[in-house]
């Protein structure tokens, strides 16, 4: 493919006069006749836009030999003595015929040309930001809030009430009728606690098995086709592409090709998989005999004095006993309408330090959640 090659000629505006657009084969203003100079952006060159898919200057080729000779003459310089701008090839100032010297200036440029419109963003990434800033947002709100709900204030409550709960439980270790998986039986002779320790549950009487579906498993079970919906990317024709060079003296050249184009073209991945099905898996299930701790008795006593006690329960030789506490303490304190706060502390000796009508330092936040200050407690 054969690349095509174009002069984009530039143009400047005269600082002078003000005149505007000149065409850079003018070196003097056709207005004014000022020489085009260094100073006032005169020779900053405007080429005007530029395709953003191609790269092709939307400004028409220029031909003619006048623009193909000036195009090719090199980088301008600037005379020292008078400050015109002159062809790279002229070894002499045409206004003022002053000779180039080894530090006149010389033109330079940015390497792309000024009115390149930037390239419009991705759609995806332009709403990922969009999305973004609504979670900044969100983030921001909420943490407004907790950092509302987490201011707190301190106040003095009174222990109101106290309440104590203590419950036994007697256990007895008595002959039970189980169920099991024929091969998870072991015969095994049962052994009766003494202190209500060291008892062997033990597996006797292993009877009446049936066979019963104990599970499921995957069975192979021919094949199957599966197809995925793909993407990938195809030559689908061709598109231009250019590039562009300053040349430094008003002139832009612009290279254009034709390169393959890639397109997103969708296709089935399809393959074969082992289908499978579900299966009962059957086994064989028996009654046994075997001893187990059951709960035969229970009693609870409760009070709201500061001397908790347990149920008296008396214990055979082959039971136990089971003992459980509960302990609540009632936390008045006045903050916007009379409000109740509970502790439950988890020792009888932490519950006796709590008395009846003592104060409490409470620390209370603004969602309402309480924090006692005194030294040891229960939240
Ligand atoms: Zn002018
Ligand atoms: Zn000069």
């Amino acid at each position: 493919m054969a690349k095509r090659t174009r002069i984009i000629e530039g143009t400047w505006n005269c600082t002078s006069c003000d005149a505007r657009d000149i065409l850079a084969r003018h070196r003097n203003c056709p207005h004014c006749n000022n020489p085009r100079e260094e100073t006032g952006q005169e020779s900053e060159f405007d080429f005007g836009g530029v395709d953003a898919a191609s790269g092709r200057a939307l400004r028409e080729g220029v031909t003619d030999e006048k623009a193909r000779s000036a195009a090719a003459a090199g980088v301008d310089w600037f005379c020292d003595y008078c400050g015109a701008s002159n062809r790279g090839d002229a070894p002499l100032c045409r206004h003022c015929r002053a000779q180039r010297s080894d530090t006149s200036r010389t033109l330079t440029e940015d390497a792309e040309p000024s009115h390149v419109p930037p390239p419009p963003p991705p759609a995806p990434r332009g709403a990922g930001r969009k999305w973004l800033l609504v979670g900044l947002s969100l983030l921001a709100c909420f943490g407004t809030c907790m950092y509302w709900g987490s201011r707190s204030h301190e106040l003095t409550g009174h222990v109101t009430s106290t309440a104590w709960t203590r419950t036994v439980h007697r256990e007895s270790f008595q002959r039970v009728r189980r169920e099991g998986w024929r091969d998870e039986l072991r015969m095994t002779s049962p052994r009766m606690p003494v202190n209500g320790q060291g008892e062997v549950a033990g597996v006797e009487n292993i009877r009446d098995c049936i066979t019963r579906q104990r599970g499921t498993r995957q069975v192979a079970d021919g094949t199957e086709r599966v197809c995925e919906t793909k993407t990938h990317r195809v030559q689908c024709g061709t598109e231009e592409k250019c590039t562009r060079k300053k040349l430094g003296n008003g002139y832009m050249q612009e290279e254009c090709d034709d390169v393959p184009k890639y397109c997103k073209e969708s296709y089935e991945d399809c393959r074969n998989r082992t289908r499978y099905r579900t299966e009962p898996v059957y086994d064989l299930s028996c009654t046994y005999d075997t001893y187990a701790w059951t709960q035969v008795e229970r009693r609870e006593e409760s009070g709201r004095d500061s001397a908790p006690r347990w149920p008296e329960l008396r214990t055979g030789p082959v039971d136990r006993l089971r003992r459980e506490e509960k302990y609540v303490v009632h936390i008045g304190y006045t903050d916007d309408g009379q409000k109740e706060h509970q502790l439950e502390p988890r020792s009888e000796a932490e519950f006796l330090s709590w008395k009846k009508g003592q104060a409490v330092p409470l620390q209370v936040n603004n969602f309402g959640s309480v924090n006692v200050l005194a030294g040891d407690v229960t939240r």
